[in-house]
């Protein structure tokens, strides 16, 4: 099933450049703060249209992986390869990359004082230069996405939770990012509003959006995942598919990970 992810070979970085398929390399990254390591090693893929589920206990280093992946944080050692291209190489390309990245976090972290259509027109507006009313026909529309088409002019305040979430979704969407990158974002959610972030996630993993999702909603995983990545540690412990994951073949430590959650 899963080959060693931690052993890549010196000279991998090279042979992954430019291979075809794959949206998202990671390969043998390593992160540390201070004295701690906390990322030893770490090589994941994303397919074109791949949704991975990644899971791992608290403070086993999945966001900061994934802040590695959007370029907020610098990697200290390995590379990551993006449309083949290696991202980690040359930091002036960040914004340039980040654009091309969602990123949906456990807070949602909204602009208080912007209604949710500004929210998701402010992007497209500042960094693409759209016009305001071009703008607010994505909005429009991807407010309608998101399932709730009535609410372009809400403020954050005025929004449940789960809504406030699903507005962040959007937000990200107008963008027309190539990878969604989600950080637990449902686990700071009352357990009604889970469901409806979810279904959202699932509908646009299904038409092919290629996304890398911190959860332990393994509801979500069953449904979404095209492989599951349980990390522990900082180290990558184990890659399967969904298939295999759910069929029972996991190894012992993700078991039982996997039997404190469920
Ligand atoms: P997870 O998302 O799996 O809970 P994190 O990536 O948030 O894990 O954190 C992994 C470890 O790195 C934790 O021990 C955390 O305290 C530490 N850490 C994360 N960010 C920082 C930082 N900016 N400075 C110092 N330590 C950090
Ligand atoms: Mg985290």
């Amino acid at each position: 099933m899963s080959a060693d992810q931690t052993a890549v070979p010196p000279n991998a970085a090279a042979s992954h450049a430019g291979r075809e398929g794959k949206l998202l390399e990671i390969v043998g990254i390593d992160k540390s703060f201070g004295h701690l390591r906390i990322l030893k090693r770490c090589s994941l893929d994303v397919a074109r249209g791949e949704t991975v589920v990644l899971i791992g206990p608290s403070g086993s280093g999945k966001s900061t992986l994934l802040r590695c992946v959007n370029l907020l944080e610098p990697a200290d050692g390995g590379d990551i390869f993006f449309e083949g291209a290696n991202i980690t190489a040359d930091l002036k390309n960040a914004p340039r990359i980040r654009r091309q990245i969602g990123m949906v976090f456990q807070n949602f972290e909204l602009f208080q004082h912007l209604s949710a259509a500004e929210n998701i027109m402010l992007a497209p507006m500042k960094v693409l230069g759209l016009s305001r009313a071009d703008a607010h026909d994505i909005a429009v529309d991807l407010l309608g996405k998101v399932r709730i088409p009535d609410k372009a002019d809400a403020f954050p305040d005025e929004l449940s939770g789960g809504q406030q979430q699903r507005v962040a979704i959007a937000r990200a969407l107008a963008m027309k990012p190539k990878l969604m990158l989600y950080d637990e974002p449902t686990s700071a959610l009352d357990p009604e509003m889970i469901r409806e972030v979810l279904d959202v996630m699932a509908d646009l993993s299904a038409e092919g959006m290629t996304s890398l999702v911190v959860t332990h909603e393994m509801g979500f995983a069953r449904r979404a995942a095209d492989k599951i990545v349980f990390m522990e540690s900082g180290e990558i412990v184990e890659t399967a598919s969904s298939e295999a994951f759910f069929g029972g073949s996991v190894n012992e430590r993700a078991r039982h990970f996997l039997d404190q959650i469920l």
